[in-house]
């Protein structure tokens, strides 16, 4: 076969040697090319060379599927400056962080970790994990770093349940820019007040002053730090947070009717009234024939969950129309009213919380500014947990986010 010389992408060495040791890497030993270094303590430039610090291996990227180590001696310099003579190693500006291997590595296993696991990257590229997870943490950071984001436009807040960590609730943070890029700013420890107020009050006031949206779920904590920072205004509830909390009391009653109905109907006419679960949550244009002719019949044996379903289908009816904010909250109080003049109790508790947050809810009638991407991300960190196993620190989490969704980007892929 014949021999390919491949030329050494980093232009700071030059190679001396080639070998194969005896667990089949590719050993280049190499030199650097530079004739100095900055003196550690006056700074100026050492070029007086004074012998050699340790060996060391540092892995690079493959070559054919074969591990590369470059092996390398660094020189040792002595400054002519400082009276005392110090001496200074030279420091290689192609070596990652941790030492251990180059930033062209570095850069291919970041890339590598996107929607991946570091123990599965690290069986792959035979890399240990701690060598992984070092870079990670210099390369990612625990916490996000303001200087990459240039406006936040829209904020979400959104809590996930973490069963396997310490704490029960972690709040995800995250932030869609006016180009659309999505950026997580922070996985915070719990889900309260203080701890979200404490997170929104430390965004730097240039880019705080960029937030036109904040999207929310209707949790006390969330919307309470929100508007306390950046006012009422802003502060978005989540409509289909909303709606899942009309749907439950119509599920629940949905349950109770069908219990009721099993007892008083035969059981050839209580088995038509099967699958009304999904036809109850189904918006009603999307249902087919057969589909309504089954709701037409649970109309006619229960007038009660007809009562409460069409009051859903009502309040959903409200939110798919476009109207301003002004005559939105008079066609929800109206909706309210009708709702609480009717004999049903099923909403009871629903209009209570409707009432509470009825400004932030109707804000989203402003620009329909509806937290989809919110509702996405949740998608992904669902995805990022499974892969995962769970996970423990809420740091974790944060970095394994930032990969995969701003992963690419980082890297200008
Ligand atoms: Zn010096």
């Amino acid at each position: 076969m014949a021999n390919i010389t491949l030329p050494l992408d980093i232009d700071s060495l030059k190679i001396l040697s080639q070998d194969i040791d005896e667990k089949g890497n590719i050993v280049l030993t190499v030199e650097s090319k530079c004739q100095q270094t900055h003196c550690h303590k006056c700074g100026k430039s050492a070029t007086k060379r004074h012998g050699y610090g340790e060996t060391m291996k540092v892995r690079h990227t493959s070559i054919l599927d074969t591990p590369v180590i470059l092996k390398i001696k660094p020189v040792r310099y002595l400054c002519e400056h400082c009276g005392d003579g110090p001496t200074t190693l030279e420091k290689f500006d192609w070596v990652a962080k941790g030492g251990k291997i180059t930033k062209g590595l570095e850069t291919y296993i970041q890339r590598s970790l996107i929607n991946s696991t570091i123990q599965d990257v690290s069986r792959k590229e035979g890399v240990s994990y701690s060598t992984i997870s070092t870079m990670l943490s210099h390369s990612i950071g625990v916490t996000v770093n303001w200087d990459n984001l240039r406006d936040l436009h829209t904020i979400g807040i959104d809590e996930i349940s973490n069963r396997k960590g310490f704490q029960d609730f972690v709040a995800i943070v995250s932030a869609k820019d006016t180009q659309g890029n999505l950026s997580i700013l922070a996985v915070l420890d719990d889900r309260k007040k203080e701890t979200v107020l404490d997170f929104f009050q430390s965004i730097p006031d240039e880019l705080k002053q960029t937030v036109k949206h904040v999207c929310t779920d209707m949790y006390d904590g969330f919307i309470n730090a929100a508007v306390e920072v950046f006012g009422q205004k802003k502060v978005v509830v989540d409509r289909y947070d909303v709606a899942k909390l009309y749907r439950q009391p119509l599920d629940d009653l949905r349950i109770k009717e069908m219990k009721r109905l099993k007892l008083e109907l035969s059981a050839a006419d209580y088995a038509e009234l099967k699958g009304m679960m999904w036809i109850l949550r189904k918006q009603h244009e999307c249902l087919t024939e057969t589909e309504k002719s089954k709701l037409t019949l649970l109309y006619r044996h229960s007038p009660l969950l007809k009562k409460a379903h069409r009051q859903a289908l009502t309040l959903t009816h409200i939110f798919n129309t476009h109207s301003d904010r002004k005559s939105a909250i008079a066609k929800i109080d109206r909706w309210i009213t009708q709702v609480e003049k009717s004999e049903l109790s099923c909403f009871d508790r629903f209009i209570g919380t409707l009432t509470k947050y009825k400004s932030s809810i109707a804000n989203y009638f402003k620009n329909r500014k509806n937290s989809g991407f919110v509702e996405g991300l949740n998608n992904k960190i669902k995805v990022v947990k499974r892969r995962c196993y769970g996970f423990t620190k809420a740091e974790s989490l944060f970095q394994r986010l930032t990969l995969d969704l701003q992963g690419y980007r980082m890297l200008g892929i």
